[in-house]
């Protein structure tokens, strides 16, 4: 009998999974309350990265002139700039949803929840369905966190998901947050020409992350005119109109600073979309932030129901949610043996999209400082290679951690142009148990960028 596999949710765990099943002769079902696509589609990293790919088209037009141009000022237009955002968002979904249907994989428009551990009912436009499945996949993703100190309005007071289309462009901005997302939204306004500020909790942009990467990107910042304010936590987040009848945001802090702009943007994390979805009917544990817990296969404590994406609580990554809805699918069929690679989520690259770009994989050093682990440390600047000269952008590095006695690379660091596509020739180094002789010896192309990772690897 052919398996009967339900997919709540189509990000990318939802669809990966559902291509992969029913390529793999799985009867594949998906149900979405919005857009296939989800919101990474939606909100999440094609808005932003195509809008920060017009702000770096700014941002290089204020450096052309070191390349025998005549420098002149952009123009933002905001309507073509929106037409850009939705035309890139609805390929996407119309590409996405027509690889899901010409797999025979069924779309249902609503919103699930579970009735048993066998059946999930689904309101739609016309009614409640109840649909029966042998094997599910929960991928229902996150949304943005809100603390009950901050009320956003969608129109002073946003959420990264009311940045999208662009209404207006905020003259000034503060930017609570200054993870992934915050550093993103900060060098994204901060192209467009606002006045931003960042409210940073600790005393480093990017807390964790390794400090001569986060240093390199404060001091972008500071040359920006973007004011970080470090150290702070912010408590309230308010309108107010000031004497001159002015509308602005207050943005004041525990340890009493305040800071005044016209727009002000959470992104201090998110939360799983666990609620309502009725998981006890199922038997499917979830744990106090609402996360639902899974072994290494993204099975949860139901053996026939799977968890991937963001609400596993792994990494909150679009390529980690997709490559757990290709090993789902993977077991559900069955294909799992003793050979079969399990997901490390330890060996997954991810990058920042400021300027310079910040991509990183494996190891880091601080983590190996920490637990005594013995490691050499190689690093490269962009400034020793022709191409960083040629493009006239010599900012940034790559450093490559190996293990001292093997030469097996262990991870790596690239800050600077190109740093998001470059970092996978680490990240193949790391999943392939790679040495650093290996990329050392590769036939590179002369002039590129690659010849610092050659470099640092020899
Ligand atoms: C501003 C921002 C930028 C980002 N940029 C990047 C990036 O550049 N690269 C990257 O790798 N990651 C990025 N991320 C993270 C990435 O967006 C998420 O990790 C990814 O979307 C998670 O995928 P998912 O499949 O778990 O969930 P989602 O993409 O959130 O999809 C879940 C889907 O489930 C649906 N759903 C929820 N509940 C129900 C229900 N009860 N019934 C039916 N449907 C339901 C939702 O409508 C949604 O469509 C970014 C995140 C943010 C906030």
């Amino acid at each position: 009998m052919t398996l009967r596999f339900l997919i709540i949710g189509g990000g990318p765990a939802g669809n990966v999974a559902a291509t992969h099943a029913a390529r793999l002769g799985a009867e594949v079902t998906v149900i979405e309350r919005d857009v296939i696509g989800g919101a990474a589609h939606l909100w999440d990293c094609i808005p932003s990265k195509t809008m920060i790919a017009t702000g770096a088209a700014i941002s290089f037009a204020h450096r052309i002139e070191g390349m025998g141009l005549v420098q002149a000022e952009p123009e933002v237009d905001v309507a073509s700039l929106t037409d850009r955002i939705e035309g890139i968002k609805n390929h996407m979904r119309d590409d996405t949803t027509q690889l899901l249907t010409s797999q025979g994989v069924r779309l249902v428009h609503g919103t699930a929840t579970f009735e048993s551990a066998h059946t999930v009912a689904v309101e739609t436009r016309s009614g409640t369905e109840l649909i029966e499945f042998d094997a599910c996949l929960v991928a229902t993703g996150s949304r943005p966190r809100i603390p009950d100190w901050c009320h956003p309005d969608g129109e002073r007071i946003l959420t990264t998901r009311d940045c999208y289309p662009p209404k207006v462009f905020p003259e000034s901005v503060t930017v609570v947050g200054s993870g992934v997302t915050g550093v993103e939204f900060v060098h994204m306004f901060s192209s467009f020409g606002a006045k931003v500020t960042l409210v940073v909790s600790r005393q480093q942009v990017l807390p964790g992350k390794d400090p001569e990467v986060a240093a390199v990107l404060e001091e972008d910042f500071l040359q920006r005119g973007v004011k970080l304010l470090m150290g702070a936590r912010a408590e309230s987040i308010e309108r107010e109109t000031n004497e001159d009848g002015v509308e602005q945001v207050v943005v004041r802090c525990d340890d009493g600073r305040v800071v005044r702009s016209s727009h002000a943007v959470l992104a201090i994390g998110s939360v799983p979309n666990t609620d309502g979805l009725n998981l006890e009917a199922a038997g499917v544990l979830v744990d106090r932030g609402g996360y639902v817990p899974i072994n290494h296969h993204c099975v949860t404590s139901q053996p026939h129901i799977y968890a991937a994406g963001d609400i596993s609580g792994k990494l909150p990554l679009s390529s980690v949610a997709s490559m757990q809805g290709r090993k789902v699918a993977e077991h559900v069929m069955g294909l799992h043996t003793r050979d079969h690679r399990h997901l490390d989520y330890d060996k997954a690259a991810s990058a920042i999209f400021t300027e310079p770009e910040i991509a990183d994989v494996g190891l880091a050093e601080a983590d190996a400082f920490a637990t005594g682990r013995k490691i050499r440390v190689t690093k490269v600047p962009f400034s020793a290679t022709p191409k960083a000269l040629i493009n006239h952008d010599s900012r940034g590095f790559v450093k490559i951690i190996s293990d001292p006695a093997t030469g097996v690379v262990l991870g790596g660091s690239i800050v600077g142009r190109h740093a998001a596509e470059l970092i996978s020739v680490i990240a193949l180094a790391v999943t392939a148990n790679l040495k650093v002789t290996d990329i050392a010896e590769s036939l590179l192309v002369h002039p590129a960028l690659s010849e610092a990772l050659a470099e640092a690897s020899d």
